[in-house]
């Protein structure tokens, strides 16, 4: 029998106090709600968990322009008014607010990201999971979407130092476009996204015929869907698809970006999918046995505490193999009893 599966979570506390202001749907706070979810299911017995380094600004230019990394820096609410200027350039405003710690939370969710990566290349665990990362449609010089530093690509970057070919799936309910944007000249990172497409939806690209270009020609493929997808189809459309992805492209380590809001009720999101389809196609991809970054994008008004607890129930978490239904009967647990639970300790190498 194949020995269990490394585990290495990423997370740090401060991500919880990051406030995007009033009416705005990213709530980092779910973070930290989650990570209190994992104590007291006693997760974090099966993992090792690890405080990210907050990446450096040369680590946030290995992708990011560097005067676009600079200016996140610099840029605070109370100075944010002298810069009109550069805030339409970098397109920070009512989607990406300037916030109190801005920069610090950049630093950490990418710090996450690099470090998950670099533990994957050294065979320091065989699945890494960061919370905080996925920001999927940060751009080159620009932010989107919610997303500020794209910690995927930068993930991705540090993966090829070590791997030929990076296969990247997406299964947000938006296209991952700041990824496929980053890496559609070449032929060494492929992106798979599925996503809603049409009717003006968020980014709004993501076209079939969007397929990468020069080297990177055939190595971008878009799945574009309609409201209202349910496991089957989607789960059929996912298996057929990564399955020949695999096989033909023989990718070294997969990263995979589960975006909650694809799933049914999401405020924001339109596709009908349920825990167990998400689940069906984590499943499907650690069946590959390959190296795998993990992401659950909180970006959108989801219950992520429901989301964990479902997770849970569902067995979604296969790597660990414990998480599973009879732990949710075991323990009944409120936020309360969580934040009551709350001892553990990061491993620090
Ligand atoms: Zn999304």
């Amino acid at each position: 029998m194949r020995p269990k599966d490394k585990i290495a979570y990423f997370y740090d506390g401060d991500v919880g106090s990051v406030y995007f202001g009033p009416n705005h749907p990213m709530k980092p706070h779910r973070l930290c709600m989650t990570h209190h979810l994992v104590l007291a299911y006693d997760l974090h017995k099966k993992m090792e968990i690890y405080r990210p380094h907050k990446a450096y600004p040369v680590e946030l230019a290995q992708f990011h322009s560097a005067d676009y990394v600079e200016f996140l820096h610099r840029i605070t609410p109370d100075t944010q008014h002298l810069f009109s200027n550069e805030l339409a350039r970098y397109n920070l405003g009512e989607d990406c607010p300037v916030f109190e710690n801005l920069f610090e939370f950049c630093q950490i969710y990418a710090g996450g990201t690099i470090d998950a990566a670099r533990r994957l290349n050294n065979q320091l665990c065989d699945i890494a999971i960061n919370w905080a990362g996925g920001l999927h449609h940060a751009k080159k010089c620009e932010a989107s979407g919610f997303c500020y530093i794209n910690d995927l690509v930068l993930g991705i970057l540090e993966l090829l130092k070590y791997h030929a070919r990076v296969l990247y799936i997406d299964i947000d309910v938006h296209h991952g476009d700041g990824v496929e944007e980053a890496f559609y000249f070449t032929d060494r990172v492929m992106t798979v996204s599925f996503h809603k497409y049409g009717d003006m939806f968020f980014p709004g690209t993501g076209d079939v015929k969007d397929i990468g270009e020069r080297e990177g020609k055939f190595y971008a493929i878009n799945v574009p869907l309609k409201d209202g997808i349910d496991d089957t189809s989607f789960t059929r459309l996912f298996k057929t698809i990564i399955s020949k992805v695999v096989e033909m492209y023989q990718p070294g380590a997969i990263v995979l970006q589960c975006g909650a809001d694809s799933l049914a009720g999401d405020r924001l999101g339109c596709f009908n999918l349920s825990i167990d389809g998400h689940a069906e196609c984590v499943r499907i991809v650690k069946k590959f046995n390959l190296p795998l970054l993990v992401y659950f994008l909180f970006d959108q008004p989801f219950n992520c505490c429901k989301y964990v607890m479902f997770k849970v129930q569902r067995g979604i978490f296969y790597p660990t193999g414990y998480w599973r239904w009879r732990i949710y009967k075991r323990k009944c647990c409120t936020l309360l009893d969580c934040r009551n639970r709350s001892s553990f300790r990061y491993r620090t190498s």
